[in-house]
Order: C-alpha cells, then sequence, then structure tokens
C-alpha cells in the first residue's frame, strides 16, 4: 500500500515552502489510504541542528501532519548504509576509487581547456579486458556508483510530466566519502527503498537528483517510486520569496494568528485548485487532492489571501475547535483566560470582525485584565463632561439589571438612549471607552454581558470618577 513521505533536513525551520510539500505528500497518502512518514535527513552533520529538527517536530505536530511510524534520522542509520554500500561493491555496481584531489583537480582543468564539461573520467571504473591503475599507497578510496553508461532514464513525474536524462550526461557518484561517509543521495535511495516508499513527493530542486537515484535504486533490484517535484513559492511580486513575503518558520503563522487548518488550507491551494472551490476541510483536502492537477509553474505567494481563508475559518469552525488556539495568544498576552469569560463566548462576539486569533486576543485583553489606561484620542472624544453625565445616570439604571444577559442589556442600553432621544450610537461609544479602553468592541449589549456585571459597573465607575 501507499507510503509517501516528507523528508525534510534540519538545517533551519519548517518554513511555508517546506509545510506545503509536506502537506501534498501527506494528502497523497491519505487519499490512497496509505502511510505517511517523517525522515530527518541529518546527514549533514555540520549544518544540522538539534534546534531545527525541534522546530520540524513542532511545526509538523501543530499542523497535525502525523507521521504513521516513528521518525527516522539519517544519522542513526549509517550502519545499515555501510551494509549496502558492501553489498554493491560485491556485487560490482559500486568500485573503489582512488583519486587523489590533486588528481581530480587535474581532470577538471583538463576538460575545461578543452572546454568539456567536468565530469569523473572514470578511470577507476572496472571494465572487462581494462587494466586499472595500481593501487597507490596511503590514499583512502571512495566508492563510487557504477552508473550505466548507455541509455536514458525517462522520469515520469506526476506533476511535470515525463522527463528524459541521458545515462552518458551521469556522472558515477560517489556513495561513500574516503571516510567511509555514506553520501545523501545515496541515503535518500537506501531509506525509500527499506521504507518502501510508493511516492517521493519533493522540492523541484531535488529533479536533477532523481535520475541518479533511479539508477541506483534499479541496481539496487528495488521497485521505483513514483516522483513528483513541486514547484517552489514565490512572492506575489514574482520574486524568491523571503521574509519580506511571508517566508516564515510554520510557527510564525501560529504567533500571527493563523488557525493550523486555515494555513493548510492556504498551502494546499498554492499551486493546486479544484475548480473555484477555496474552502476546503481536512477530509475534502484528503478527498480531492490530486498531484495531477498541481501546477509545474511556480506559485505565488499572498498574504492577503491567506488572512482571507484564516478569516473565513474563524468565522464558520465550531469555537470549541478555535478555544485551544485562542487560549494559547491570550496566555501568550500574559492574562490567565480563566479570569474572565468563557472562551466560546468571546470567540462568537470577536469572530466577525478579526482577521487572527492574535488580533481576537489584543481585542479581548479588556474581558481578562484591568484596563491599562484610555485610548487618548477616544476619551477626549467620549469622556467628555457630557459623556460622564451619561454615563453616571446610565450606571445607575445597568444596576437594576437583574438579568446580566445579551437581551436584557440590549433592552436597557436602547431604552436609555430613547427616552433621552439620543442614538444608540452617542451612548454606546462613552460607554465603550469606559469599559473597553477605547471606541470599537463587538455590540455594546455583547461587549458588557461578557465583561459581567461586576466589572462593567467598576468600571463606569472609574470613567466618572
Ligand atoms: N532533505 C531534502 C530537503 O530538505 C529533501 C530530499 C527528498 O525529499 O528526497 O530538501
Amino acid at each position: 500500500s501507499a507510503v509517501s513521505r516528507f523528508a525534510p533536513s534540519p538545517t533551519g525551520f519548517l518554513h511555508i515552502g517546506g509545510a506545503r510539500t509536506a502537506l501534498f505528500s501527506y494528502l497523497v497518502a491519505k487519499r490512497l489510504g496509505g502511510k505517511f512518514l517523517l525522515r530527518i535527513e541529518d546527514t549533514d552533520r555540520e549544518r544540522s541542528t538539534q534546534e531545527a529538527v525541534d522546530a520540524i517536530f513542532e511545526g509538523m505536530a501543530w499542523l497535525g501532519l502525523k507521521s504513521d511510524f516513528a521518525p527516522v534520522y539519517q544519522t542513526q542509520r549509517f550502519d545499515r548504509y555501510r551494509e549496502v554500500i558492501a553489498q554493491m561493491l560485491a556485487a560490482g555496481t559500486a568500485y573503489h576509487c582512488y583519486c587523489t584531489r590533486e588528481e581530480l583537480d587535474a581532470m577538471r582543468a583538463e576538460q575545461q581547456a578543452r572546454k568539456e564539461k567536468p565530469r569523473y573520467d572514470g578511470r577507476w571504473r572496472p571494465e572487462a579486458g581494462k587494466t586499472l591503475p595500481p593501487i597507490p599507497d596511503g590514499v583512502p578510496p571512495v566508492v563510487r556508483f557504477r552508473n550505466p553508461v548507455e541509455g536514458d532514464v525517462i522520469l515520469d513525474d506526476l506533476i511535470k510530466g515525463p522527463i528524459t536524462f541521458a545515462n552518458h550526461e551521469l556522472d558515477d557518484l560517489i556513495i561513500a566519502r574516503a571516510d567511509g561517509v555514506p553520501t545523501y543521495n545515496f541515503c535518500v535511495v537506501v531509506d525509500d527503498w527499506d521504507m518502501g516508499i510508493t511516492h517521493v513527493i519533493r522540492g523541484d530542486d531535488h529533479v536533477n537528483n532523481t535520475p541518479r537515484q533511479i539508477n541506483i535504486l534499479k541496481a539496487l533490484g528495488a521497485a521505483l517510486p513514483q516522483y513528483a517535484h513541486v514547484s517552489m513559492i514565490l512572492g506575489a511580486d514574482g520574486a524568491k520569496l523571503s521574509k519580506r513575503h511571508g517566508a516564515l518558520g510554520v510557527m510564525e503563522y501560529r504567533t500571527m494568528g493563523f488557525m493550523p487548518e486555515a494555513l493548510l488550507n492556504y498551502l494546499v491551494r498554492l499551486g493546486w485548485s479544484h475548480g473555484d472551490q477555496e474552502l476546503f476541510t481536512r477530509d475534502e483536502m484528503i478527498a480531492l487532492f490530486d498531484l495531477s492537477k498541481v501546477s509545474s509553474s511556480a506559485a505565488r505567494f499572498d498574504m492577503e489571501k491567506a488572512y482571507w481563508v484564516n478569516h473565513q475559518y474563524l468565522k464558520v469552525t465550531d469555537p470549541a475547535v478555535i478555544e485551544p488556539e485562542f487560549d494559547w495568544h491570550l496566555r501568550r498576552l500574559g492574562v490567565d483566560p480563566a479570569n474572565g469569560p468563557a472562551l466560546q463566548d468571546v470567540i462568537l462576539a470577536q469572530r466577525e470582525r478579526c482577521r487572527t486569533l492574535a488580533e481576537m486576543a489584543e481585542k479581548s485583553l479588556f474581558l481578562y485584565a484591568d484596563l491599562q489606561g484610555y485610548n487618548e484620542k477616544d476619551a477626549a472624544k467620549h469622556l467628555t463632561d457630557e459623556g460622564q453625565r451619561l454615563l453616571a445616570e446610565l450606571r445607575a439604571e445597568l444596576q437594576l439589571v437583574a438579568d446580566w444577559s445579551t437581551p436584557a442589556l440590549h433592552k436597557a442600553v436602547n431604552r436609555f438612549a430613547e427616552v433621552r432621544g439620543l442614538g444608540l450610537g452617542k451612548v454606546a461609544q462613552p460607554i465603550r471607552v469606559a469599559v473597553v479602553g477605547m471606541a470599537v468592541s463587538p455590540p455594546i449589549d455583547q461587549t458588557l454581558a461578557l465583561l459581567g456585571r461586576e466589572r462593567t459597573l467598576a468600571r463606569l465607575d472609574a470613567a466618572v470618577a
């Protein structure tokens, strides 16, 4: 059955492009009822960091892209790679090469002088009837893969279509360095083979590795996976995606106030479409995602659209699903979510006007923490003598409201305005400044209901004192 994998190198944070590749890979497996594997490609010990590994796990967990297997680390598999190298040496599909650095440099210089493409000239490659050079003393050999010289490798890419590579263009790849350490492309091959990977989905910066990997898989007698190379993501202006465009770590999107499902929804639409549908639940993504409909040209990242998708999610998702994320944002701002109204009620009151949970938390702080003063402009405009007089009168009436609910408060505030021949805004704005600290909030009846009797009355008192 199908097994796909996401195989990041932990040299940086899990950024938005990597997350999209992971999502595509996950969806391909799930659509086929198969499994998804997370593999940490940490063979580059100098550039790999534990911090980056942690960030990958954290990002994947937050996005809910769960590996169906225990995560694999390449650095824990060196024995296995060495074992396969020994088998290949024995089978003659790989060989030792004793070229020194100087020899290789001279080879390259001569080729360049002849205006040829630099390549390994096969001097240690065993051939029938060929005499190899004498093995030099004290030169530890590398191991090279014996790449076929004839024919083509045809990669039938699920996104890009068929791509043909001529074997004579491919060097005899080094699969183990002189110190015995297996090289990157080789590790990937052994892993994909051992782990029964049926679908390799990765960035198209790896396209040129694929014919080499296919040749090694064939030499090992392994079944070939299907390949899909995903185009890169560009900024909205068509330039390479940078921080300025939104090339941020996945967890920065959490801080910005995205719901994980909304971010996935945005990412799945980067290069893929299903008619003109914009919003997809996870189950719909799994049911509908199709690599053959993924565009082979670069997608453009559009931050405004990402916000739009997030807002749509906030508006329609069960508040119980949003609650844990909202809780996280409130705590992040230093407030105790227990010290105020039920979070789901606040979500319902705020979600029409907040595109992100960060914004929602910011705008809901007044419900959980004491006011840190008033917005100056709003106070100057609404907490005038006239405004304060109104607030004092209103306070006396609100104190009589027995059932502190939105409908009862609605009635009380409206009647208060009506009796005085005032528009609702004339009354609501001073109240807002008094209880929220600024002249923006959900409808005033809801705001007061959420804030509660005690806090409302105390803040009205403070505003007229
Ligand atoms: N480790 C590679 C990367 O992070 C991915 C290789 C692969 O998927 O085969 O770019």
